[in-house]
């Protein structure tokens, strides 16, 4: 495939310095946005061999769209994104971490929502063209790295009900800091009985920001009690730990066992998800992807027989789960952190370039 061109257009007003340095200094999570976006549009045509053409490929000032009150993404919802970081590295280069596994689970997600393939290239050009615009946005301090946020949607004026026939697929960056802010403490999960995020059959696998509105009514009675987080279960298997609205769950046993929920398609496959298990394996705990249920969670750590558990994704990396609400039942902590800061300081090592990366899981874009 010939490398697409993408159109440069300025932003003519920039943050200035001192503002953008007031920013870094306290970076918070997705509230600020650097100057660009990338756009490139797709439109479908049924003699093209891949059902369309992506075109106009541009680098562009971040700033409001433009979209028809009919487009149908405002009506019916189709929509996916990804999310992955790019890091400073100690040299002043700029690293993303594996954005190929973004790329292909960007066109999983794009398949079962039937939205267009975007080719990895255009993916990986697209990320690239974005930081290197704005790389004076990465931050670099510890635990800190420019979030990137693609996004794909259903632009196209029309209320039938069908996929759509024009699209976009745009890349927005925003300087990230810790996730739930200050030190690393255990959060707080309410377990969810009244709502579930995903179905059998469903797109419970897929990252789209349908699945995210199902699950902000549970999220809003997570923090009525007083809980950061929310845990999904599958009430049709013995309530079988799914995971957290937007993270995976792990648990450390005392024989050295690493378990996380296997991948049942109501599951989101994670990036980090996936890195944890390598990791893992890497420091020699046995892992194991099954179906683990609430009730061997209670009694596992009553028994003692599991000592950690922690959630991961991109935003949080690796975060300890410390108490478990249950309507009015608790379960305690597990109380152990020792594997969980390990693997967190594993990974981040990797990310930032302090720890060789062996696994060739950085992508280098400045
Ligand atoms: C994005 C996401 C995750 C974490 O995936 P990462 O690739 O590790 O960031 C987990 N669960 C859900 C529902 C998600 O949307």
């Amino acid at each position: 495939m010939t490398e697409t061109v993408f159109a440069r257009h300025e932003h003519p007003n920039p943050t200035s310095a001192a503002e953008r340095a007031a920013i870094l200094a306290e970076p918070g999570f997705g509230k600020d946005f650097t100057d660009h976006m990338v756009s490139i549009d797709f439109t479908a045509d049924p003699d093209h061999p891949d059902g369309g053409l992506w075109h106009d490929a541009r680098v562009e000032p971040y700033g409001p769209i433009s979209l028809s009150p009919a487009a149908s993404v405002l009506h019916y919802g189709q929509e996916i994104f990804e999310g992955l970081k790019a890091y400073r590295h100690a040299d002043g280069s700029i690293w993303a971490f594996r954005p190929e596994a973004n790329a292909a689970r960007l066109n999983r997600s794009a398949d079962r929502l039937a939205l267009p393939v975007l080719p990895e290239r255009l993916f990986l050009d697209a990320i690239g063209q974005l930081v290197r615009a704005d790389r004076d946005w990465v931050p670099g301090g510890e635990g800190e790295a420019l979030y990137l946020r693609p996004f794909m949607y259903a632009s196209e004026a029309f209320l039938g009900v069908r996929a759509a026939n024009e699209v976009a697929f745009k890349v927005i960056a925003s300087p990230a800091g810790n996730y739930f802010g200050g030190e690393l403490k255990p959060v707080t999960i309410w377990v969810s009985r009244d709502y579930a995020r995903a179905g059998v059959g469903g797109t419970g696998a897929a990252k789209c920001g349908g699945n995210y509105a199902a699950s902000l009514k549970a999220q809003q009675q997570a923090a009525a009690h007083g809980a950061n987080q929310v845990l999904f279960l599958d009430p049709a298997h013995e309530n079988a730990v799914e995971e957290l609205g937007g993270m995976n769950v792990f648990f450390v046993f005392a024989d050295g066992r690493l378990v996380t929920p296997q991948l049942t398609g109501t599951i989101l496959e994670g990036v980090t998800r996936s890195s944890i298990l390598q990791l893992g394996r890497d420091m020699g705990l046995t892992v194991e992807q099954r179906r683990i249920t609430l009730d061997e969670w209670a009694s596992g750590v009553r028994s003692g027989e599991i000592t950690e558990v922690f959630a991961c994704g991109t935003a949080a990396v690796v975060t300890p789960i410390g108490r478990l609400l249950d309507g009015d039942e608790v379960i305690e902590s597990a109380g152990g952190t020792e594997t969980t800061l390990a693997l967190r300081e594993r990974l981040l090592g990797i990310q930032t370039g302090a720890v060789e990366d062996e696994h060739g899981w950085m992508h280098r874009l400045v």
